[in-house]
Protein backbone atom coordinates (compact mmCIF):
# COMPACT_ATOMS: atom_id res chain seq x y z
CA UNK A 1 0.00 0.00 0.00
CA UNK A 2 1.27 3.27 -0.55
CA UNK A 3 -0.35 6.75 -1.12
CA UNK A 4 -0.20 8.43 -4.60
CA UNK A 5 -1.15 12.16 -5.85
CA UNK A 6 -1.47 14.13 -9.10
CA UNK A 7 -2.22 17.27 -10.55
CA UNK A 8 -3.10 18.81 -13.85
CA UNK A 9 -4.31 22.25 -13.98
CA UNK A 10 -3.27 25.82 -13.53
CA UNK A 11 -2.58 26.15 -9.97
CA UNK A 12 0.86 25.59 -8.60
CA UNK A 13 1.31 21.96 -8.11
CA UNK A 14 3.57 21.44 -5.40
CA UNK A 15 1.55 22.35 -2.45
CA UNK A 16 -1.52 19.98 -3.47
CA UNK A 17 0.76 17.52 -3.96
CA UNK A 18 1.92 17.98 0.00
CA UNK A 19 -1.45 18.58 0.94
CA UNK A 20 -2.73 15.30 -0.54
CA UNK A 21 0.40 13.12 0.63
CA UNK A 22 -1.08 14.58 4.55
CA UNK A 23 -4.35 13.25 3.81
CA UNK A 24 -2.19 9.78 2.49
CA UNK A 25 -0.02 9.16 5.14
CA UNK A 26 -2.15 6.42 6.80
CA UNK A 27 -1.55 4.67 3.67
CA UNK A 28 2.47 4.41 3.65
CA UNK A 29 4.96 6.29 5.99
CA UNK A 30 8.61 5.89 4.98
CA UNK A 31 9.51 7.91 2.65
CA UNK A 32 7.76 10.41 0.79
CA UNK A 33 8.58 12.23 -2.47
CA UNK A 34 7.71 14.22 -5.42
CA UNK A 35 8.33 15.18 -9.48
CA UNK A 36 7.56 18.24 -10.98
CA UNK A 37 7.83 18.57 -14.53
CA UNK A 38 8.59 22.31 -15.75
CA UNK A 39 8.91 22.49 -20.01
CA UNK A 40 11.77 19.75 -20.52
CA UNK A 41 13.06 19.99 -16.79
CA UNK A 42 11.58 17.29 -14.67
CA UNK A 43 12.35 17.69 -11.03
CA UNK A 44 12.22 14.99 -8.30
CA UNK A 45 12.90 15.49 -4.16
CA UNK A 46 12.52 12.26 -1.77
CA UNK A 47 13.01 11.80 1.22
CA UNK A 48 12.97 9.10 3.84
CA UNK A 49 11.09 9.34 6.61
CA UNK A 50 7.38 10.84 7.63
CA UNK A 51 6.32 13.31 5.34
CA UNK A 52 7.28 16.39 7.65
CA UNK A 53 11.17 15.44 6.53
CA UNK A 54 9.88 15.89 2.59
CA UNK A 55 8.38 19.11 3.62
CA UNK A 56 11.31 20.14 5.83
CA UNK A 57 13.81 19.71 3.07
CA UNK A 58 11.60 21.14 0.44
CA UNK A 59 11.48 24.66 2.32
CA UNK A 60 15.22 24.98 0.96
CA UNK A 61 14.17 24.22 -2.11
CA UNK A 62 12.24 26.41 -5.12
CA UNK A 63 11.12 23.39 -7.44
CA UNK A 64 8.38 24.17 -9.74
CA UNK A 65 6.41 22.94 -12.47
CA UNK A 66 3.29 22.92 -14.53
CA UNK A 67 2.04 19.50 -13.60
CA UNK A 68 3.24 17.06 -10.69
CA UNK A 69 2.77 13.90 -9.01
CA UNK A 70 3.86 12.73 -5.07
CA UNK A 71 3.69 9.45 -3.33
CA UNK A 72 3.98 8.21 0.14
CA UNK A 73 5.61 5.03 0.37
CA UNK A 74 5.02 1.54 2.27
CA UNK A 75 7.96 -0.33 1.31
CA UNK A 76 7.58 -3.86 -0.23
CA UNK A 77 10.91 -4.15 -2.17
CA UNK A 78 13.71 -2.60 -0.66
CA UNK A 79 14.17 -1.06 2.74
CA UNK A 80 12.94 2.55 3.78
CA UNK A 81 15.69 4.95 2.23
CA UNK A 82 16.12 8.01 -0.11
CA UNK A 83 17.18 6.38 -3.24
CA UNK A 84 13.99 3.91 -2.75
CA UNK A 85 11.85 6.36 -1.97
CA UNK A 86 9.30 7.21 -5.22
CA UNK A 87 9.18 8.96 -7.75
CA UNK A 88 11.57 6.87 -9.86
CA UNK A 89 13.20 7.97 -13.31
CA UNK A 90 14.85 6.32 -16.10
CA UNK A 91 18.43 6.38 -16.30
CA UNK A 92 18.37 9.56 -18.48
CA UNK A 93 16.31 11.53 -15.71
CA UNK A 94 13.16 11.99 -18.35
CA UNK A 95 10.84 10.18 -16.84
CA UNK A 96 9.30 9.71 -13.81
CA UNK A 97 6.90 7.20 -12.21
CA UNK A 98 5.50 6.35 -8.87
CA UNK A 99 4.06 3.72 -8.21
CA UNK A 100 1.85 1.29 -6.02
CA UNK A 101 1.40 -2.52 -5.76
CA UNK A 102 3.66 -4.69 -6.68
CA UNK A 103 5.74 -5.94 -10.21
CA UNK A 104 6.16 -9.85 -9.97
CA UNK A 105 8.32 -10.14 -12.97
CA UNK A 106 10.41 -7.35 -12.09
CA UNK A 107 13.55 -9.44 -11.38
CA UNK A 108 13.35 -10.92 -14.49
CA UNK A 109 12.48 -7.46 -16.70
CA UNK A 110 15.57 -6.03 -14.35
CA UNK A 111 18.10 -8.73 -15.97
CA UNK A 112 16.73 -7.97 -19.23
CA UNK A 113 17.68 -4.28 -18.79
CA UNK A 114 20.89 -5.07 -17.47
CA UNK A 115 21.88 -7.18 -20.52
CA UNK A 116 20.78 -3.93 -22.38
CA UNK A 117 23.35 -2.45 -20.16
CA UNK A 118 20.90 0.04 -18.10
CA UNK A 119 21.54 0.53 -14.44
CA UNK A 120 20.18 1.54 -11.24
CA UNK A 121 20.37 2.71 -8.37
CA UNK A 122 17.18 1.29 -6.14
CA UNK A 123 16.20 -2.31 -4.61
CA UNK A 124 12.48 -1.51 -5.70
CA UNK A 125 10.33 -2.88 -8.42
CA UNK A 126 8.80 0.20 -9.76
CA UNK A 127 12.43 1.39 -10.70
CA UNK A 128 12.49 -1.22 -13.33
CA UNK A 129 9.53 0.31 -14.66
CA UNK A 130 10.29 3.79 -15.35
CA UNK A 131 13.41 2.33 -17.35
CA UNK A 132 11.86 -0.09 -19.16
CA UNK A 133 9.85 2.90 -20.07
CA UNK A 134 12.56 4.82 -21.62
CA UNK A 135 13.86 1.32 -23.46
CA UNK A 136 10.30 1.36 -25.20
CA UNK A 137 9.74 5.01 -25.43
CA UNK A 138 7.73 4.74 -29.26
CA UNK A 139 7.67 8.55 -29.14
CA UNK A 140 3.99 8.54 -27.39
CA UNK A 141 3.70 8.46 -23.78
CA UNK A 142 0.13 7.27 -23.44
CA UNK A 143 1.57 4.19 -26.08
CA UNK A 144 4.64 3.50 -24.02
CA UNK A 145 2.71 3.20 -21.13
CA UNK A 146 0.31 0.77 -22.60
CA UNK A 147 3.02 -0.91 -24.00
CA UNK A 148 5.51 -1.48 -20.97
CA UNK A 149 1.86 -2.13 -19.11
CA UNK A 150 1.07 -5.20 -21.38
CA UNK A 151 5.13 -6.78 -19.72
CA UNK A 152 3.81 -6.00 -16.64
CA UNK A 153 3.03 -9.11 -13.79
CA UNK A 154 1.47 -8.20 -10.33
CA UNK A 155 -0.87 -5.37 -9.05
CA UNK A 156 0.19 -1.64 -9.89
CA UNK A 157 -1.45 1.74 -9.48
CA UNK A 158 1.29 3.77 -12.13
CA UNK A 159 1.43 7.50 -12.57
CA UNK A 160 3.77 8.64 -15.27
CA UNK A 161 5.29 11.64 -16.76
CA UNK A 162 8.10 12.48 -18.76
CA UNK A 163 9.73 15.70 -20.21
CA UNK A 164 9.64 13.61 -23.64
CA UNK A 165 5.83 15.01 -23.63
CA UNK A 166 5.59 17.88 -20.98
CA UNK A 167 2.44 18.60 -19.60
CA UNK A 168 1.08 15.14 -20.07
CA UNK A 169 0.44 12.51 -17.48
CA UNK A 170 -0.82 8.89 -17.57
CA UNK A 171 -2.17 6.35 -15.40
CA UNK A 172 -3.42 3.52 -15.20
CA UNK A 173 -4.58 0.61 -12.58
CA UNK A 174 -4.53 -3.25 -11.69
CA UNK A 175 -5.66 -4.26 -8.27
CA UNK A 176 -4.29 -0.88 -6.41
CA UNK A 177 -6.61 1.50 -6.51
CA UNK A 178 -6.61 5.31 -8.56
CA UNK A 179 -8.99 7.90 -8.31
CA UNK A 180 -9.63 10.66 -10.63
CA UNK A 181 -10.90 13.58 -9.52
CA UNK A 182 -12.52 15.91 -12.24
CA UNK A 183 -12.40 19.34 -11.38
CA UNK A 184 -13.09 22.96 -13.54
CA UNK A 185 -10.39 22.76 -15.93
CA UNK A 186 -8.08 20.66 -13.51
CA UNK A 187 -7.43 17.09 -13.09
CA UNK A 188 -6.54 14.92 -9.52
CA UNK A 189 -5.37 11.58 -9.32
CA UNK A 190 -5.09 9.93 -5.67
CA UNK A 191 -5.20 6.35 -4.20
CA UNK A 192 -8.58 7.38 -2.42
CA UNK A 193 -10.56 10.49 -2.27
CA UNK A 194 -9.64 11.91 1.13
CA UNK A 195 -6.49 13.12 -0.93
CA UNK A 196 -8.44 15.36 -3.15
CA UNK A 197 -11.74 15.95 -1.44
CA UNK A 198 -11.29 19.75 -0.64
CA UNK A 199 -10.82 20.35 -4.41
CA UNK A 200 -13.48 18.47 -6.06
CA UNK A 201 -15.95 15.96 -5.17
CA UNK A 202 -16.30 14.69 -8.58
CA UNK A 203 -14.99 11.45 -8.70
CA UNK A 204 -13.87 8.75 -11.12
CA UNK A 205 -13.13 5.39 -9.57
CA UNK A 206 -10.67 3.62 -12.05
CA UNK A 207 -11.43 0.06 -12.58
CA UNK A 208 -8.74 -2.62 -13.15
CA UNK A 209 -7.41 -2.13 -16.78
CA UNK A 210 -8.17 1.38 -16.49
CA UNK A 211 -5.51 4.16 -18.22
CA UNK A 212 -6.22 7.89 -18.16
CA UNK A 213 -4.41 10.46 -20.30
CA UNK A 214 -4.07 13.68 -18.78
CA UNK A 215 -3.20 16.92 -20.77
CA UNK A 216 -3.80 20.23 -19.55
CA UNK A 217 -6.37 19.48 -17.10
CA UNK A 218 -8.49 17.55 -19.45
CA UNK A 219 -8.80 13.23 -19.23
CA UNK A 220 -9.39 10.82 -21.34
CA UNK A 221 -9.88 7.35 -20.09
CA UNK A 222 -8.45 4.19 -22.29
CA UNK A 223 -8.36 0.22 -21.85
CA UNK A 224 -4.99 -1.28 -22.62
CA UNK A 225 -5.54 -2.04 -25.97
CA UNK A 226 -5.90 2.27 -26.00
CA UNK A 227 -10.20 1.82 -27.11
CA UNK A 228 -11.59 5.02 -25.51
CA UNK A 229 -13.40 4.27 -22.59
CA UNK A 230 -16.24 6.00 -20.53
CA UNK A 231 -16.70 5.57 -16.97
CA UNK A 232 -19.52 7.54 -14.14
CA UNK A 233 -18.67 9.98 -12.36
CA UNK A 234 -19.46 10.13 -8.67
CA UNK A 235 -20.16 12.58 -6.48
CA UNK A 236 -18.63 12.11 -2.88
CA UNK A 237 -20.45 13.71 -0.05
CA UNK A 238 -18.35 12.08 2.29
CA UNK A 239 -16.08 14.42 4.87
CA UNK A 240 -12.00 14.15 4.61
CA UNK A 241 -12.31 11.79 7.61
CA UNK A 242 -14.40 9.65 6.13
CA UNK A 243 -13.11 9.27 3.16
CA UNK A 244 -9.70 7.96 4.89
CA UNK A 245 -11.57 5.26 6.25
CA UNK A 246 -13.44 4.90 2.59
CA UNK A 247 -16.31 6.03 3.91
CA UNK A 248 -16.70 3.30 7.04
CA UNK A 249 -16.77 5.00 10.60
CA UNK A 250 -13.55 2.83 11.90
CA UNK A 251 -10.37 1.94 10.09
CA UNK A 252 -10.52 -1.44 11.71
CA UNK A 253 -13.92 -2.02 9.66
CA UNK A 254 -12.38 -0.84 6.50
CA UNK A 255 -9.24 -3.36 7.17
CA UNK A 256 -11.56 -5.86 7.48
CA UNK A 257 -13.67 -5.45 3.99
CA UNK A 258 -10.24 -5.16 1.99
CA UNK A 259 -8.80 -8.42 2.91
CA UNK A 260 -9.61 -9.88 -0.77
CA UNK A 261 -7.48 -7.05 -2.32
CA UNK A 262 -4.16 -7.16 0.74
CA UNK A 263 -4.24 -11.17 0.27
CA UNK A 264 -3.95 -10.79 -3.58
CA UNK A 265 -0.95 -8.86 -2.80
CA UNK A 266 0.12 -11.20 -0.03
CA UNK A 267 -0.07 -14.07 -2.59
CA UNK A 268 1.57 -12.20 -5.41
CA UNK A 269 4.35 -14.21 -7.15
CA UNK A 270 4.81 -16.36 -4.29
CA UNK A 271 2.70 -19.54 -5.61
CA UNK A 272 4.81 -20.85 -8.83
CA UNK A 273 7.64 -22.93 -8.05
CA UNK A 274 11.08 -21.43 -7.40
CA UNK A 275 9.46 -18.13 -6.78
CA UNK A 276 12.28 -15.78 -5.56
CA UNK A 277 9.73 -13.98 -2.97
CA UNK A 278 9.81 -17.50 -0.88
CA UNK A 279 13.07 -16.88 1.35
CA UNK A 280 13.17 -20.52 1.81
CA UNK A 281 12.23 -23.34 -0.44
CA UNK A 282 12.43 -27.09 0.63
CA UNK A 283 15.80 -27.80 0.29
CA UNK A 284 17.09 -25.91 2.77
CA UNK A 285 13.90 -26.15 5.05
CA UNK A 286 14.23 -30.12 4.56
CA UNK A 287 17.56 -29.70 6.62
CA UNK A 288 16.08 -28.74 9.74
CA UNK A 289 15.34 -30.43 12.97
CA UNK A 290 12.55 -28.44 14.77
CA UNK A 291 10.90 -25.33 13.98
CA UNK A 292 10.30 -22.82 16.84
CA UNK A 293 7.50 -20.49 16.31
CA UNK A 294 8.41 -17.39 18.56
CA UNK A 295 5.36 -14.76 18.88
CA UNK A 296 2.82 -12.40 20.78
CA UNK A 297 -0.96 -12.20 20.95
CA UNK A 298 -2.47 -12.10 17.46
CA UNK A 299 1.22 -13.39 15.90
CA UNK A 300 1.06 -15.81 18.54
CA UNK A 301 -2.41 -17.28 17.72
CA UNK A 302 -1.30 -16.95 13.66
CA UNK A 303 2.27 -19.44 14.89
CA UNK A 304 -0.87 -21.86 16.33
CA UNK A 305 -2.18 -22.06 12.88
CA UNK A 306 1.46 -22.61 11.15
CA UNK A 307 2.23 -25.26 13.32
CA UNK A 308 -0.15 -28.31 11.91
CA UNK A 309 0.89 -27.27 8.61
CA UNK A 310 4.67 -27.20 8.95
CA UNK A 311 4.61 -30.74 11.04
CA UNK A 312 2.56 -32.47 8.38
CA UNK A 313 4.55 -30.92 5.30
CA UNK A 314 8.42 -31.21 7.21
CA UNK A 315 7.68 -34.05 9.05
CA UNK A 316 9.65 -32.40 12.11
CA UNK A 317 8.42 -31.05 15.28
CA UNK A 318 6.87 -28.03 15.94
CA UNK A 319 6.66 -25.56 19.15
CA UNK A 320 5.08 -22.25 19.14
CA UNK A 321 6.15 -20.22 21.90
CA UNK A 322 5.09 -16.93 23.44
CA UNK A 323 7.94 -14.63 23.36
CA UNK A 324 7.25 -13.16 26.31
CA UNK A 325 7.78 -16.82 28.29
CA UNK A 326 10.41 -18.32 25.50
CA UNK A 327 13.11 -15.71 26.40
CA UNK A 328 13.17 -15.88 30.04
CA UNK A 329 13.24 -19.54 30.26
CA UNK A 330 16.55 -21.64 28.11
CA UNK A 331 14.47 -23.71 25.42
CA UNK A 332 16.95 -26.60 24.02
CA UNK A 333 17.67 -24.61 20.77
CA UNK A 334 20.13 -26.04 18.29
CA UNK A 335 22.24 -25.30 15.02
CA UNK A 336 19.86 -27.31 13.09
CA UNK A 337 16.80 -25.52 14.07
CA UNK A 338 14.61 -22.91 12.14
CA UNK A 339 13.20 -19.94 13.90
CA UNK A 340 10.16 -18.53 12.47
CA UNK A 341 9.33 -15.09 14.59
CA UNK A 342 6.00 -13.25 13.61
CA UNK A 343 5.15 -9.67 14.06
CA UNK A 344 2.89 -7.17 12.34
CA UNK A 345 4.84 -4.19 13.32
CA UNK A 346 9.09 -6.27 13.49
CA UNK A 347 9.18 -4.18 16.32
CA UNK A 348 7.34 -6.18 19.14
CA UNK A 349 10.29 -6.23 22.15
CA UNK A 350 9.26 -9.33 23.55
CA UNK A 351 10.08 -10.96 20.19
CA UNK A 352 13.15 -8.58 19.24
CA UNK A 353 14.17 -10.70 22.34
CA UNK A 354 13.31 -13.89 21.87
CA UNK A 355 15.18 -13.39 18.12
CA UNK A 356 18.31 -12.80 19.95
CA UNK A 357 18.20 -15.79 21.78
CA UNK A 358 17.57 -17.68 19.26
CA UNK A 359 20.13 -16.52 16.92
CA UNK A 360 22.63 -16.97 20.09
CA UNK A 361 22.01 -20.50 19.86
CA UNK A 362 22.63 -20.97 16.16
CA UNK A 363 19.07 -21.11 14.72
CA UNK A 364 18.40 -19.58 11.36
CA UNK A 365 15.63 -16.98 12.11
CA UNK A 366 13.32 -16.60 9.20
CA UNK A 367 10.78 -13.48 10.40
CA UNK A 368 7.40 -12.95 9.17
CA UNK A 369 6.69 -9.22 9.32
CA UNK A 370 4.59 -6.36 7.55
CA UNK A 371 6.75 -3.49 7.90
CA UNK A 372 9.80 -3.24 5.63
CA UNK A 373 12.92 -2.89 6.99
CA UNK A 374 11.80 -2.89 10.63
CA UNK A 375 14.06 -4.26 13.38
CA UNK A 376 12.96 -8.07 12.58
CA UNK A 377 13.52 -7.74 9.47
CA UNK A 378 16.88 -6.65 9.42
CA UNK A 379 17.77 -8.83 12.48
CA UNK A 380 16.38 -12.17 10.86
CA UNK A 381 18.40 -14.57 8.17
CA UNK A 382 15.26 -14.38 6.18
CA UNK A 383 12.46 -12.20 6.13
CA UNK A 384 8.58 -12.97 4.55
CA UNK A 385 6.81 -9.84 3.91
CA UNK A 386 3.21 -10.06 4.37
CA UNK A 387 2.61 -7.14 1.99
CA UNK A 388 -0.87 -6.09 3.57
CA UNK A 389 -0.14 -2.77 3.49
CA UNK A 390 -0.17 -0.08 7.05
CA UNK A 391 -2.83 -1.65 9.63
CA UNK A 392 -4.49 1.74 11.25
CA UNK A 393 -6.62 -0.74 13.73
CA UNK A 394 -5.14 -1.43 17.03
CA UNK A 395 -6.84 -4.92 16.79
CA UNK A 396 -5.23 -6.48 14.06
CA UNK A 397 -7.03 -8.14 11.17
CA UNK A 398 -5.80 -7.71 7.86
CA UNK A 399 -2.25 -8.46 9.20
CA UNK A 400 -3.48 -11.38 10.85
CA UNK A 401 -4.82 -13.14 7.78
CA UNK A 402 -1.64 -12.33 6.25
CA UNK A 403 -0.03 -14.43 8.64
CA UNK A 404 -1.99 -17.26 8.12
CA UNK A 405 -2.12 -17.47 4.31
CA UNK A 406 2.18 -16.69 4.42
CA UNK A 407 2.46 -19.56 6.79
CA UNK A 408 0.20 -21.18 3.92
CA UNK A 409 2.25 -20.34 0.97
CA UNK A 410 5.80 -21.47 2.91
CA UNK A 411 3.77 -24.78 3.87
CA UNK A 412 2.81 -25.19 0.18
CA UNK A 413 6.85 -24.68 -1.19
CA UNK A 414 7.85 -27.02 1.73
CA UNK A 415 5.28 -30.08 0.85
CA UNK A 416 7.80 -32.28 -0.75
CA UNK A 417 5.32 -35.25 -1.03
CA UNK A 418 2.22 -33.14 -1.95
CA UNK A 419 0.48 -34.19 1.29
CA UNK A 420 -1.55 -30.94 1.14
CA UNK A 421 -1.67 -30.65 -2.48
CA UNK A 422 -5.39 -30.11 -2.48
CA UNK A 423 -5.61 -27.28 -0.15
CA UNK A 424 -2.50 -25.47 -2.09
CA UNK A 425 -3.70 -25.77 -5.39
CA UNK A 426 -6.20 -23.78 -4.80
CA UNK A 427 -4.42 -20.69 -2.87
CA UNK A 428 -5.07 -18.55 -5.62
CA UNK A 429 -8.67 -18.85 -4.98
CA UNK A 430 -8.16 -17.43 -2.03
CA UNK A 431 -8.88 -13.59 -2.56
CA UNK A 432 -12.66 -14.74 -4.25
CA UNK A 433 -13.69 -16.98 -1.35
CA UNK A 434 -12.51 -14.04 1.35
CA UNK A 435 -15.18 -11.84 -0.75
CA UNK A 436 -17.98 -14.44 -0.69
CA UNK A 437 -17.50 -15.03 2.77
CA UNK A 438 -17.92 -11.13 3.01
CA UNK A 439 -21.61 -11.57 2.40
CA UNK A 440 -21.85 -13.40 6.26
CA UNK A 441 -21.92 -10.01 7.55
CA UNK A 442 -25.61 -9.34 7.38
CA UNK A 443 -26.30 -12.54 9.87
CA UNK A 444 -23.68 -11.61 11.72
CA UNK A 445 -24.89 -8.65 12.83
CA UNK A 446 -28.37 -9.58 13.86
CA UNK A 447 -26.50 -12.43 15.53
CA UNK A 448 -24.22 -9.57 17.58
CA UNK A 449 -27.49 -7.63 18.39
CA UNK A 450 -28.48 -10.95 20.20
CA UNK A 451 -25.06 -11.37 22.48
CA UNK A 452 -23.49 -7.75 22.92
CA UNK A 453 -25.21 -7.44 27.04
CA UNK A 454 -23.52 -10.88 27.94
CA UNK A 455 -20.65 -10.87 30.21
CA UNK A 456 -18.65 -14.07 28.95
CA UNK A 457 -18.37 -15.36 25.66
CA UNK A 458 -16.92 -18.87 25.12
CA UNK A 459 -14.99 -19.99 21.11
CA UNK A 460 -14.62 -23.37 20.91
CA UNK A 461 -12.32 -25.37 18.02
CA UNK A 462 -10.74 -28.59 17.78
CA UNK A 463 -7.25 -28.40 15.83
CA UNK A 464 -6.37 -25.43 13.06
CA UNK A 465 -10.26 -24.15 14.42
CA UNK A 466 -8.63 -23.98 17.88
CA UNK A 467 -6.00 -21.79 16.16
CA UNK A 468 -8.59 -19.76 15.24
CA UNK A 469 -11.38 -19.61 18.23
CA UNK A 470 -8.25 -18.13 20.04
CA UNK A 471 -7.89 -15.32 17.93
CA UNK A 472 -11.33 -15.06 17.57
CA UNK A 473 -11.76 -14.15 21.74
CA UNK A 474 -8.78 -11.96 21.97
CA UNK A 475 -10.37 -10.00 19.37
CA UNK A 476 -13.81 -9.79 21.33
CA UNK A 477 -11.48 -8.85 24.16
CA UNK A 478 -9.60 -5.96 22.56
CA UNK A 479 -12.01 -4.02 21.39
CA UNK A 480 -15.57 -4.60 23.17
CA UNK A 481 -14.20 -5.30 26.59
CA UNK A 482 -16.34 -8.46 26.92
CA UNK A 483 -15.27 -11.56 28.94
CA UNK A 484 -14.31 -13.92 25.87
CA UNK A 485 -12.25 -17.74 26.05
CA UNK A 486 -11.06 -19.98 23.68
CA UNK A 487 -10.65 -23.66 24.07
CA UNK A 488 -9.90 -26.83 22.45
CA UNK A 489 -13.43 -28.14 22.43
CA UNK A 490 -12.38 -30.94 23.91
CA UNK A 491 -11.35 -29.36 26.94
CA UNK A 492 -14.44 -28.05 28.14
CA UNK A 493 -15.11 -30.98 30.14
CA UNK A 494 -11.88 -31.07 32.00
CA UNK A 495 -13.18 -27.55 33.86
CA UNK A 496 -15.27 -24.50 32.13
CA UNK A 497 -17.88 -26.52 30.97
CA UNK A 498 -18.62 -25.21 34.43
CA UNK A 499 -19.54 -22.10 33.64
CA UNK A 500 -22.12 -22.28 30.86
CA UNK A 501 -25.43 -21.78 31.36
CA UNK A 502 -28.11 -20.72 30.30
CA UNK A 503 -28.06 -18.38 27.42
CA UNK A 504 -24.62 -18.37 27.49
CA UNK A 505 -23.03 -18.07 23.70
CA UNK A 506 -20.56 -20.38 22.69
CA UNK A 507 -19.05 -19.77 19.05
CA UNK A 508 -18.07 -22.84 17.17
CA UNK A 509 -15.39 -22.66 14.36
CA UNK A 510 -15.73 -25.52 12.94
CA UNK A 511 -13.78 -25.88 9.74
CA UNK A 512 -12.32 -29.34 9.86
CA UNK A 513 -14.64 -32.03 8.58
CA UNK A 514 -12.52 -34.72 9.75
CA UNK A 515 -13.28 -33.37 13.30
CA UNK A 516 -16.84 -32.98 12.82
CA UNK A 517 -18.19 -35.46 14.35
CA UNK A 518 -16.30 -34.77 17.77
CA UNK A 519 -16.53 -31.54 17.41
CA UNK A 520 -20.86 -31.95 17.19
CA UNK A 521 -20.00 -33.82 20.57
CA UNK A 522 -18.91 -31.37 22.60
CA UNK A 523 -21.66 -28.59 21.26
CA UNK A 524 -24.13 -31.10 22.71
CA UNK A 525 -22.27 -30.94 25.53
CA UNK A 526 -22.69 -27.21 26.11
CA UNK A 527 -26.44 -27.54 24.58
CA UNK A 528 -27.31 -29.64 27.26
CA UNK A 529 -25.95 -26.87 29.83
CA UNK A 530 -28.55 -24.51 28.03
CA UNK A 531 -25.36 -22.81 25.64
CA UNK A 532 -26.77 -19.98 22.60
CA UNK A 533 -24.73 -21.98 20.04
CA UNK A 534 -23.16 -20.02 17.17
CA UNK A 535 -21.74 -22.24 14.52
CA UNK A 536 -19.49 -21.54 11.61
CA UNK A 537 -18.75 -23.93 9.42
CA UNK A 538 -19.33 -25.13 5.47
CA UNK A 539 -22.30 -26.87 3.93
CA UNK A 540 -20.71 -30.29 4.87
CA UNK A 541 -21.52 -29.78 8.41
CA UNK A 542 -25.21 -30.16 8.11
CA UNK A 543 -25.15 -32.41 11.86
CA UNK A 544 -23.79 -29.50 13.72
CA UNK A 545 -26.35 -26.60 11.82
CA UNK A 546 -29.37 -28.27 12.60
CA UNK A 547 -28.04 -28.48 16.60
CA UNK A 548 -27.08 -24.84 16.21
CA UNK A 549 -29.22 -21.79 17.19
CA UNK A 550 -27.25 -19.55 14.33
CA UNK A 551 -25.38 -20.99 11.49
CA UNK A 552 -22.75 -19.32 9.57
CA UNK A 553 -22.44 -20.90 6.41
CA UNK A 554 -18.84 -20.52 4.60
CA UNK A 555 -18.16 -21.11 0.79
CA UNK A 556 -17.39 -24.35 -0.51
CA UNK A 557 -13.59 -24.56 -0.33
CA UNK A 558 -11.21 -27.65 1.18
CA UNK A 559 -10.80 -27.80 5.01
CA UNK A 560 -7.55 -25.61 5.46
CA UNK A 561 -8.84 -22.61 3.27
CA UNK A 562 -11.94 -22.72 5.13
CA UNK A 563 -10.10 -22.66 8.32
CA UNK A 564 -8.41 -19.51 6.94
CA UNK A 565 -11.79 -18.01 5.50
CA UNK A 566 -13.41 -18.28 9.17
CA UNK A 567 -11.80 -15.74 10.72
CA UNK A 568 -14.10 -13.15 8.64
CA UNK A 569 -17.20 -13.93 10.69
CA UNK A 570 -15.13 -14.05 14.02
CA UNK A 571 -13.84 -10.37 12.96
CA UNK A 572 -16.90 -9.27 12.26
CA UNK A 573 -18.31 -10.61 15.80
CA UNK A 574 -16.06 -8.48 17.44
CA UNK A 575 -16.41 -5.18 15.45
CA UNK A 576 -20.15 -5.63 15.63
CA UNK A 577 -20.05 -6.24 19.51
CA UNK A 578 -18.21 -3.39 19.80
CA UNK A 579 -19.74 -1.06 17.63
CA UNK A 580 -23.12 -2.31 19.56
CA UNK A 581 -21.59 -1.06 22.96
CA UNK A 582 -20.29 1.92 21.33
CA UNK A 583 -16.89 1.53 22.31
CA UNK A 584 -13.55 2.97 21.00
CA UNK A 585 -12.94 0.81 18.28
CA UNK A 586 -9.52 1.92 16.40
CA UNK A 587 -8.11 2.42 19.50
CA UNK A 588 -9.01 0.16 22.58
CA UNK A 589 -7.98 1.35 25.98
CA UNK A 590 -4.93 0.32 27.61
CA UNK A 591 -3.50 -1.40 24.50
CA UNK A 592 -0.93 0.16 21.75
CA UNK A 593 -0.33 -0.83 18.05
CA UNK A 594 3.21 -1.19 18.26
CA UNK A 595 4.01 -3.20 21.21
CA UNK A 596 7.73 -2.08 21.84
CA UNK A 597 7.65 -2.33 25.88
CA UNK A 598 7.81 -5.75 27.68
N1 LIG B 1 6.61 -2.00 -4.63
C1 LIG B 1 6.81 -0.59 -4.47
C2 LIG B 1 7.95 -0.29 -3.50
O1 LIG B 1 8.34 -1.10 -2.69
C3 LIG B 1 5.53 0.12 -4.05
C4 LIG B 1 5.11 -0.22 -2.67
C5 LIG B 1 3.69 0.10 -2.30
O2 LIG B 1 2.74 -0.07 -3.03
O3 LIG B 1 3.48 0.46 -1.15
O4 LIG B 1 8.50 0.74 -3.53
Amino acid sequence: MCGIIGYSGPKEPLPILISGLSRLEYRGYDSAGVALIDGDNLSIEKKEGKLSVLKEHLEGTSIKGNIGIGHTRWATHGVPSDVNAHPHADNANEFAIIHNGIIENYAELKDDLIQDDYSFISETDTEVVAVELSRKWNGELLDTVLDVAKSLDGTYALVVTSTKQPGTIVAGRMMSPLVLGVGEGEVFLASDSAAILEYTNKMIFLENGDFVEINDGNFTLYDIEKNVITRDIQVIDWEVSEAEKAGHDHFMYKEILEQAEVIERTIAGRIEENSTEIPIHLDKAKKFEKIWIVACGTAYHAGLFGKDLFEKVLGVPVSVELASEFRYREPIVGENDLGIVISQSGETMDTIAATELLKENGAHVLALVNVVGSSLARMADSVFYLHVGPEIGVASTKAYLGMLVGQLLLAKHWDSDDKLAVAFDEISDLPKLIEQTMACEKQIKDISEKIYKKNDIYFIGRGLDYALAAEGALKLKEISYLHAEALAAGELKHGTLALIEDGTPVIVTASQNHLLDKTTSNVQEVIARGAYVIAIGDNQSKKLENISDEYVTLPDSNEILTTVISIIPLQFIAYHVANLNGESIDQPRNLAKSVTVE
